[in-house]
């Protein structure tokens, strides 16, 4: 039988409305809850938007659901102080949140995030005891130039210095190699394209959970898992329950 298969549902910035929030989340959660039994080689992480971390965090709590988590999808890398508009993986923590998404690639673009950044970042969620969902990925420039295994090497370099034990394989993280042309493109790595970077991956992290990202859907999902990524992490596709739910059931049947 397979390891588990972690299956991550980054929201971004939607939904714009809370009722619209319930719904989707309760429309996942039920759709869990009625098929525990098959599902339980997963693990389900739901990434939404900071506000609706307390709604659904209730949720989780009184339900209790073995293989639903909540993920956040950035923090900040000061516990507390003078930092408008930030949140820390501490508060993170306090609303019942597991995991944390650090580096995606359109905080890279938009907030200019840096390996740094990302480098400060990641040092804290260690010390906060969450765990982080570092994203790297080579630009469709770096895609073309050959440079697809040097741009990760280094965002791996800067994101993990200092920190992780390449040799001992701690701390623990989970990888998601995210394609940057790929995100939100409706055009996904095609397998055999993902399967080099993953087997590239494999030799530096041997015991770390790598995911793939990008213009996932229902059809393609289990294809990933079967050439050897433990999990994916699905944008777009997460905002709509029947899909994201079909995503888990194709994901589970082509094992389990
Ligand atoms: C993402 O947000 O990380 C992502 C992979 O998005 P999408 O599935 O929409 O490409």
């Amino acid at each position: 039988m397979k390891k588990k298969s972690i299956i991550v549902a980054n929201w971004k910035m939607n939904p714009p409305g809370e009722i619209t929030a319930r719904n989707l989340f309760n429309s996942i959660k039920d759709g869990i809850k009625e098929n525990v039994s098959e599902l339980k080689n997963c693990e389900v992480i739901i990434c939404p938007p900071f506000v609706y971390l307390p709604l659904f965090q209730s949720v989780i709590a009184r339900e209790k659901i073995p293989i639903l988590r909540l993920g956040a999808q950035n923090c900040f890398w000061e516990e507390k102080g003078p930092f408008t508009g930030e949140i820390s993986p501490k508060m993170l923590k306090n609303f019942g949140v597991k995991y944390v998404i650090v580096g995606h690639s359109e905080r890279r673009n938009f907030l200019k995030e840096t390996d740094e950044m990302i480098n400060k970042k990641m040092n804290l969620i260690f010390k906060s005891k969450i765990i982080p969902i570092l994203c790297i990925g080579e630009k469709i420039k770096e895609r073309k130039e050959g440079k697809t295994f040097q741009a990760l090497k280094e965002q791996l370099k800067r994101g993990l210095k200092g920190i992780f034990n390449f040799k001992k394989q701690k701390p623990y993280l989970l990888i998601a190699y995210e394609p940057v042309w790929s995100i939100g493109t409706k055009n996904p790595c095609p397998p055999e394209m993902a399967k080099k970077v993953l087997f590239f991956l494999r030799k530096i992290f041997k015991e770390i959970p790598i995911l793939y990202g990008g213009s996932l859907n229902s059809k393609i999902a289990p294809n990933y898992l079967k050439i050897g990524f433990d999990g994916l992490l699905v944008g777009g596709a997460s905002l709509n329950s029947k899909e994201f739910k079909k995503i888990l059931k194709n994901v589970n049947d082509s094992f389990y």
